[in-house]
C-alpha cells in the first residue's frame, strides 16, 4: 500500500548515479530492504518472547527437514559417502549449545531470534577458532552452513518477495541481489534505484535484460527517499528526479514517448544481416539468463546465444538443479535456438554472483576467491553433474561449452579432462551424448591476456568477458560504486589487452568473441569490428542498435579509426575521438540518440 509522503523534498531534486538501463520510468517509489541476510538484533518486548521462540523452533524444524530431503534425494552412490555431514548437520541442530542457548537469550535478554541466534553463532566460532587440530577447525564450517541455513529459514518468512508487488512501482533498494531481480514482474516493477552497484553489476546486466530502466549507484537514495515518493528515473543518463514539477513531468513524457518510439524504429533491423557495407560479416548473438529468454532473442534476430550464464538456475529456491534438470533446460535451449549455436557457460557463481544454497564462506576478496571455474572444480560433483548434462544436451543440436575465469593452461586442461571423463562415462554407459561440442574459454583475467597465446593452442573458441577482464585489469570493483567513474572500456589498457587477445586468436586460427556488456554498447561497436571480433554476445535488445551502426560502415574505415585510437593516451582522449570520428563520418548514426 502506498504511504503519502511528508518529508521535505524539493520539487525536481535530481539525483544522479550510474546509467544501469535506459529508458524512461515515471512512478512513485516503493522501499525495498534488501539487506541479504543481514541480521538486525533489536530489543523485543515480553510479550514477543513465545512469538520470537516459537519462530526459531519452526526455523529448526524446518531447517532439519530440508536436510532429510536432500539425504532421502541422495541415491547416488558417491554422494552417500558425504551422507555424513548431512548428520552432522542433524546432530547440530539438536545440539544444546545452539539451541538451548538461543533460546535462553530471547527469554532472558529480550533479543529478536535472529539476533540471538547470530550471537550464539558468533560465540561457536571462535570456540572453533581456537582449536588446534586441523580437522575439528575446520568444523567451523558446519556451524556456517547450519547457522545460514537456520537464519534464511528464519529471515525467509518475513522477506518481502519482489514478485509480491501488486501495484506498478519503481523499486528503490539498497541492492538487489540477481535473485531477487529475478522475481521481477514486468508489469509491476516499472524501474528501479539502488544505492550501490556499477554498470556492470549483475543487478544491472540483468535490468538492462527485462528491458526496465534502471539507476544504481545512487548511494543514499534508500535513506532520502520514502515510500510512495513521485520519481521520474532516466536509465540512459542516470538520473533521478524526485517530485517532479508539473513542466519536468510533461516534458519527460514527451521523452518517453520518444525513446518508446525509437526503440520500435529499431525493430526493422531485426531480419537483415549483420554485415558491414563492404561485406564483412560477424554473428550477433544473445546473452541469456534463462531459457525462456530465447523466443525474444530470436526475435530480435540473435545467430545464437554467445553466453547461457548457467548460476541462475542455481538460484531458485530448489537449490541444485540435478543432472536430469539441467540437461532439459539446455536441451529445450539448444532445440529452441537451432540452427544456431548456444553456448553454455559453466557454473559461475562468487564474486557479485552470490547463491545462498552453496553457503560460499565468507571470503575477504570474493572476487578474487573461490569463483567461477575454481569453484567447480573444488565440488566436482557439481561440476561433473553440468558437464554430462551439456554433453546429453549436444546430441539435440549445437552446443558450445565454456569455462568462465580462466587464469591458466592448467585449469584448462583439468577442465576438459573432467569433460573428456564424463563423456567417456556416458558412452560406456550407452548415453548419447553430442559430438564435436566445442570448447571455449572467457578471458577475463590479466593472467589470461598474457598467456593468451598458450591459451588458443588448448580450446576452439574465446570469448572476452570485459566486465571481469576491465574489472581485474584497471583494479576496480565492478559493482563498487565509487570507483565506477574508473570503468572505462577505452581505457588504453583494455584496448592493448583486446589487441592482444585477438591477435593471439588469429594466429592460432581459433574463434573470438565478446560477451561482456562492452559488446552490446553502440559506440564501441565500431573499435570491436576493427579488432576482427567473430562474435559479439550481448541482452538481445542491443542486437539491433548495434547491427544498424554495423550495417552503416565500412571495415576499412573502421580499422583506420581504431590504428588513430592506438595512438592516444588517455582513456578520455580515446573516447572524445572516438565520438567525434564517429559524428564526422556516420552523422547519421547517432543524432536520435543524443536528442
Ligand atoms: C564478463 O565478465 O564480462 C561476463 C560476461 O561474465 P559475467 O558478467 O557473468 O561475470
Ligand atoms: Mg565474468
Amino acid at each position: 500500500m502506498m504511504v503519502s509522503v511528508k518529508i521535505d523534498i524539493a520539487e525536481d531534486t535530481l539525483l544522479v548515479g550510474i546509467a544501469a538501463a535506459p529508458g524512461i520510468a515515471i512512478s512513485r517509489s516503493h522501499l525495498v530492504n534488501r539487506d541479504r541476510m543481514a541480521v538486525i538484533e533489536r530489543r523485543i518486548s515480553p510479550a514477543e518472547i513465545d512469538p520470537e521462540i516459537a519462530a526459531f523452533r519452526d526455523a529448526v524444524v524446518k531447517s532439519k527437514i530440508q536436510l532429510l530431503e536432500v539425504k532421502a534425494q541422495a541415491d547416488n552412490k558417491e554422494l552417500a559417502e558425504h551422507l555424513y555431514i548431512i548428520d552432522t548437520h542433524l546432530l547440530i541442530l539438536d545440539d544444546d549449545m545452539l539451541i538451548g542457548d538461543t533460546v535462553s537469550l530471547i527469554r532472558d535478554e529480550l533479543i529478536n531470534a535472529e539476533g540471538a541466534l547470530n550471537r550464539v553463532l558468533r560465540k561457536l566460532r571462535r570456540v572453533f577458532d581456537k582449536i588446534s587440530d586441523e580437522y575439528l577447525r575446520e568444523r567451523r564450517s558446519d556451524i556456517d552452513s547450519i547457522g545460514d541455513r537456520l537464519i534464511r529459514n528464519l529471515l525467509g518468512e518475513t522477506r518481502e518477495s519482489l514478485a509480491d508487488i501488486d501495484e506498478q512501482v519503481i523499486v528503490v533498494a539498497h541492492d538487489l541481489s540477481p535473485a531477487d531481480t529475478v522475481q521481477i514482474d514486468k508489469s509491476k516493477v516499472i524501474g528501479f534505484v539502488t544505492d550501490i552497484g556499477g554498470r556492470t553489476s549483475h543487478t544491472a546486466i540483468l535490468a538492462r535484460s527485462l528491458g526496465i530502466p534502471a539507476v544504481v549507484g545512487l548511494e543514499t537514495v534508500t535513506s532520502l527517499v520514502p515510500d510512495g515518493t513521485p520519481m521520474i528515473i532516466d536509465g540512459s543518463t542516470g538520473t533521478l528526479i524526485l517530485r517532479p514539477s508539473p513542466e519536468t513531468f510533461r516534458d519527460y513524457l514527451l521523452k518517453k514517448q520518444h525513446y518508446d518510439y525509437l526503440e520500435s524504429e529499431l525493430l526493422q533491423y531485426c531480419e537483415l544481416p549483420a554485415v558491414t557495407r563492404d561485406g564483412y560479416s560477424l554473428a550477433l548473438r544473445s546473452n541469456i539468463d534463462f531459457v525462456d529468454e530465447i523466443p525474444a532473442a530470436r526475435e530480435q534476430g540473435a545467430q545464437g546465444i554467445g553466453l547461457f550464464r548457467t548460476e541462475f538456475l542455481f538460484m531458485s529456491d530448489e537449490g541444485a538443479p540435478s543432472e536430469d534438470e539441467q540437461f532439459a533446460v539446455y536441451r529445450s535451449a539448444v532445440e529452441q535456438m537451432a540452427p544456431f549455436p548456444v553456448t553454455i557457460r559453466t557454473l559461475d557463481v562468487g564474486g557479485d554472483k552470490f547463491v545462498p544454497e552453496f553457503n560460499l564462506s565468507d571470503e575477504v576478496n570474493p572476487a578474487m576467491g573461490l569463483r567461477a571455474v575454481r569453484f567447480s572444480l573444488k565440488e566436482v560433483n557439481l561440476f561433473k553433474a553440468q558437464l554430462r548434462a551439456i554433453l546429453r544436451a549436444a546430441a539435440f543440436g549445437p552446443i558450445r561449452i565454456m569455462f568462465p575465469m580462466i587464469s591458466g593452461v592448467a585449469e584448462v586442461r583439468a577442465c576438459k579432462q573432467f569433460l573428456e571423463r564424463e563423456r567417456q562415462d556416458l558412452v560406456s554407459a550407452g548415453i548419447v551424448c553430442g559430438e564435436n561440442v566445442k570448447i571455449g574459454i572467457m578471458i577475463e583475467t590479466p593472467a589470461a591476456v598474457l598467456i593468451a597465446d598458450l591459451l588458443a593452442k588448448e580450446v576452439d573458441f574465446f570469448s572476452v568477458g570485459t566486465n571481469d577482464l576491465i574489472q581485474y585489469c584497471l583494479a576496480i570493483d565492478r559493482g563498487n560504486e565509487h570507483v565506477a567513474y574508473l570503468y572505462e572500456p577505452m581505457h588504453p589498457a583494455v584496448l592493448q589487452a583486446l589487441l592482444r587477445i585477438c591477435q593471439a586468436a588469429e594466429s592460432a586460427g581459433i574463434e573470438v568473441g565478446m560477451c561482456g556488456e562492452m559488446a552490446g554498447e553502440e559506440l564501441y561497436a565500431l573499435v570491436l569490428i576493427a579488432f576482427g571480433f567473430h562474435e559479439l554476445s550481448m541482452n538481445a535488445a542491443n542486437i539491433s542498435r548495434v547491427k544498424r551502426i554495423m550495417r552503416q560502415v565500412e571495415m576499412s574505415d573502421v580499422k583506420q579509426i581504431l590504428d588513430q585510437l592506438f595512438l592516444l593516451s588517455t582513456a578520455e582522449e580515446i573516447a572524445t575521438a572516438l565520438e567525434k570520428e564517429m559524428h564526422q563520418r556516420y552523422p547519421s548514426i547517432f543524432t536520435e540518440e543524443h536528442i
